[in-house]
Order: C-alpha cells, then structure tokens, then sequence
C-alpha cells in the first residue's frame, strides 16, 4: 500500500492551490487526494527527522473521507521512520494540546473545519506553533522535489480525552451548576463537548451531537446566523442559562444568551477582556482588524493594552507568542487564552471559561451580556474577485485612499479607515477568491455615510465590482 502512494507522487498529484496561507485544504477525492495526504506527511516527516523529532502527533476530525486520509496521512509519516501517535478522532485543540503536553511537538490534523462536507485538509503543527504560509510553500517544495528521508516507524494510539476533559475541569471549576444547549453541528465536539460541560457539573441539551459528516441538520459553522436558528430556538424552549455553537472542529466557537440574542465574537472578547483583565492588569490583549472598535476603549478602561492585528489563526498565535498577550480572539470566533491555558485557539476551553465567567454572578446571561457596549455594525461583507486579482486590487485601493474625515487609517491587514463616529474595513481573504468588508457605527446614519465613501472610492477605482452595500 505505501509503496503504492510513493509511486504516484509527482505534480499531478499536488495541486499547488490547496497549499494556503494558514493551512492545506482541499475537496477530497478532488485536489487533495490520498495519494496527496500521503506525500504531504512522508515531507513533513521529513523534515521533522531532519530536525532530530523522531514522533508525529495525529488526529482527524469526523468526516467521510477522514479513515481513508488518516490511513494515506500514518502511512506517509511512518515511510520515513518517524513514529505516529495517533490520538484518533477528536476536535483540533485537542491535537494541539497533546502538542504541549506530551513529549512531542509536532501534530497533523486532518480536518475540514467548517467547510462544506466534501472537503478535508490539515492542519499542522511544529515545535508547537501552526506552519507559516512560507512553510506550508516549502512542503509542498519539498514533496515536489521528493526531498524525503527514508525508513519504518512504530504506529501507536493513545486516548487523550478524558485528560484533556479533567484538565479543563480542575482548571475552570463553577460555582454553580449552569443549564446549557450545545449545538455540535455534527461535527467532531459531538462527543468530547457534552462529556466535558456535564464534567464540570452543567445540565446539557445536546443538539445535533450525533457526529455524522454529512452534516445533515446545519453547517458546523456558528459565523452564519442561519446555523444559530435551532440553537436559538432550543435555547428559550429549554430555558437554558446559554447555549454554545462549536464549528466542525471545535476551534471556533459561537454563543447565544439565555433570551436567544447571538453574542457576535467581538463582543464576547469584550466580556473574556473584562474578566481576565481583573486577575491581571496591564495585561495585553489581541483582537483581529475585523472586530469592533469599541475593544480599544474598553480594554483600556479596564487597565489593558489593546493589540490590533492580522485575520488569521496562525498569524494571532505568532503575534500572541511576540508580545506575550494573555488572551486573544478573532470576528471568525477563534479565541486564544493564554491566561491558565496554552494561547492555542480552542473553542471548549473557551465555552468552559465563559460559563465561569457567568456563574459567578446571579444575573442571566441576557442581562450580563447587555452591559457589554453594542454598536450598529454589518457581518462581515463579501465582494467576489478572482484570487488572482485581489492582492493588485487591494494594492490599487490603497494607492488610491483619500479619505478627508479620517481620523486613521491603519493598513494591519488590508485597509481600515476610523472615523469620529464609525469604520470601515476591506481585506483581501487569504481562503477565498473575495474582498471581505465590515462596517460599524454609532448610528444607521453615520454607518450609510461610511458605506457611501467606500462605495464611491471602491467603484472609482474598479467600476465592475458588484457592491454589496
Ligand atoms: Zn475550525
């Protein structure tokens, strides 16, 4: 069998478009075949031989294609020499947190994340931290040029679950049991996400823990509201205290309150900043340029130092690793807690954090969460350009930015322009062929204005973009 995969690698059997910036994604069976997986994990188990590793940590999440891939991803690793230790099918922060725990420190999970059924793809991980977008290019260098070590690792498993689950137990304990909805998706928290909440003393409503990569309910992907309906509708029907979304892999996270009012990430951030900044103040805090502008005040308000950054999983953990920020988290519903946690984004550990979080104080989540200041503000906005013209796009609407009433403008990641009362932001996405924009405002007037300048400068500069605003 393996000697079967090796035969066929060559360029065909690596397209070069499923190498991206934060991680290898394909549709399976399609452009990331077995054969692919396979010389994707013999290089990158050669390089982890290269640097004296003699182990790889791997773990899938629960797609169709995931046994298949898994079995093409060991065979790959183990044809060099390097060991495999297989932890089996469990949500990607657990595969990071056996990369802290354990003796070694590189990790492959193979996983989707919250893209449609018909993809797989990995993520991966090296002396700890996810590939850098060079990296990623170099592996795919490296397979290409056949730059492979040679040999026959040891195959072995091992069940990390329950240690992961008492770890955050003993870490989050709370002082009152809460009720709560999970909404797995059909994803991979299926299992493991029940089993921690009722560990740590919760009543849990399960919805759609049933894992089952058809995804036949909804989307494991809690940014779309559309996917939050059910969990809203459970919510109030249960009376629950909160309910939790996980995405297919369980590192992004979505919450809904008692009243059923979805709590977006940026403001979620918001309530995790007020805590953490309690136990320690000064502390510095990450957000990504799509969140709100209300972050900066608060944390400042509250004795921290605010940290604007780069969209992207890996890009924040980088950033978080430079300026040892204590906590961090993404519009996308990634988040990072350094604080009594690794700094890798996991969304349970999260969940369990909040639900501290909440049962220390005797008020409903609604009435919590409506002290956490809100804004007028649009979900992310998307303008379809083709991969290959959205970076000179980009570039083109910087040179051509004059905005007379800004009172900033801040190039992070894309273009994002602070008024008096509002911004505006557009970023060329680093996945998918689109400009993504976002607006926020202290009222529906001030919130057209904006729109009405990016409009105008957008169309000044490409008079064929079709403008969603
Ligand atoms: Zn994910």
């Amino acid at each position: 069998m393996a000697l079967a995969h090796q035969e066929k690698i060559n360029m065909t059997t690596l397209c070069p478009s499923i190498f991206r910036a934060y991680d290898i994604r394909g549709v399976a069976g399609k452009t990331l075949t077995e054969e692919g997986v396979f010389a994707i994990g013999k290089a990158f188990a050669s390089q982890v031989r290269e640097k004296g590793g003699k182990q790889i940590i791997m773990a899938r999440d629960g797609r169709i294609s995931g046994p298949l891939m898994a079995k093409a991803l060991s065979e790959g690793m183990l044809s060099t020499g390097c060991d495999v230790l297989d932890i089996g099918m469990v949500p990607t922060p657990v595969l990071y947190y056996a990369t802290r725990v354990l003796d070694q420190r590189a990790g492959v999970m193979l996983t989707g994340s919250h893209n449609p059924a018909e993809y797989n793809g990995l993520k991966i991980v090296l002396d700890g931290a996810a590939l850098t977008e060079d990296e990623i290019k170099a592996l795919y260098q490296r397979a290409i040029n056949r730059q492979f070590i040679e040999g026959q690792g040891e195959y072995i498993t091992l069940d990390l679950a329950q240690r992961y689950i008492h770890h955050i137990a003993s870490d989050v304990p709370l002082t009152r049991p809460l009720k709560i909805v999970i909404d797995a998706g059909s994803g991979v928290t299926g299992e493991i996400a029940p089993a921690l909440f009722r560990e740590l003393g919760c009543d849990v409503h399960e919805l759609f823990c049933d894992i089952d990569g058809h995804f036949p309910h909804h989307h494991p992907d809690p940014g779309d509201k559309k996917n939050l309906q059910d969990l809203i509708r459970v919510v109030k029907e249960q009376c629950a205290d909160i309910g939790l979304a996980f995405d297919g892999d369980g590192d992004r996270l979505g919450v809904v309150t008692s009243e059923g009012e979805i709590i977006w990430p940026d403001r979620l951030l918001m309530f995790f900043a007020i805590n953490v900044l309690a136990d320690h103040p000064g502390g510095k805090i990450i957000y990504d340029v799509k969140c709100t502008n209300q972050l900066e005040q608060l944390v400042r308000t509250h004795g921290g130092e605010p940290v604007m950054w780069k969209t992207g999983h890996s890009l924040i953990k980088a950033k978080m690793a430079e300026t040892k920020a204590l906590l961090a988290g993404e519009m996308s519903g990634h988040f990072f807690f350094k604080d009594r946690w690794y700094g890798f984004d996991d969304a349970l550990y999260a969940g369990a954090r909040l639900l501290q979080m909440l049962a220390k104080r005797k008020e409903n989540s609604a009435e919590i969460f409506a002290e956490i200041p809100n804004s007028v503000n649009t979900p992310e906005l998307k303008v379809h350009v083709a991969d290959e013209h959205k970076f000179t796009l980009m570039q083109k609407l910087v040179n051509e930015a004059k905005f007379n009433d800004a009172t900033d403008i801040v190039t992070i990641d894309g273009l994002r322009v602070n008024f008096a009362n509002g911004w505006g932001l557009v970023r060329p996405s680093n996945t998918t062929p689109y400009l993504v924009l976002r607006f926020e405002a202290t009222s529906e007037a001030m919130l057209q204005h904006i729109q009405r300048l990016f409009r105008e400068w957008m169309l000044g500069v490409n008079p064929e973009l079709e403008l969603p605003f």
